[in-house]
């Protein structure tokens, strides 16, 4: 695949990204582990996170989910890792820091009733 055609893809990836995000503008997606257990979960958050950053409100996506933008940092880097001129180990590393970040933040954040 050529350049220009990866640059497409990413493009199309992007904006289908953003209309799912404006898509979900009014509709929600229940937790289902918050649903069984009435404890959120890591991740609870991310889509409201989503939907604000789409709409160009970065406080509300921070309010929502303050990892958001690490998060789909970090899925880029997992997913692309082949392509990167990067030692495995430190994208190891990377992917490992970032996960203690997300589990760290989820601590604090449940403990001081933080998840809305
Ligand atoms: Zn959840």
């Amino acid at each position: 695949m050529t350049a220009t055609k990866k640059l497409i893809l990413h493009i199309v990836a992007l904006v289908l990204i953003i209309l799912a995000a404006l898509a979900l503008r009014s509709i929600t997606i229940p937790c289902v582990f918050r649903e069984l257990t009435n404890i959120p979960c890591p991740s609870c958050g991310l889509t409201r996170s989503i939907r604000a950053l789409a709409s160009g409100d970065l406080r509300l996506s921070l309010y929502y989910h303050p990892l958001t933008i690490l998060i789909a940092a970090l899925l880029l880097l997992a997913f692309h890792r082949n392509k990167l001129k990067i030692s495995s180990k430190v994208i190891d590393l990377i992917l490992i820091a970032g996960s203690v970040v997300i589990i760290v933040v989820y601590i604090y954040r449940l403990s001081n009733n933080l998840i809305p």
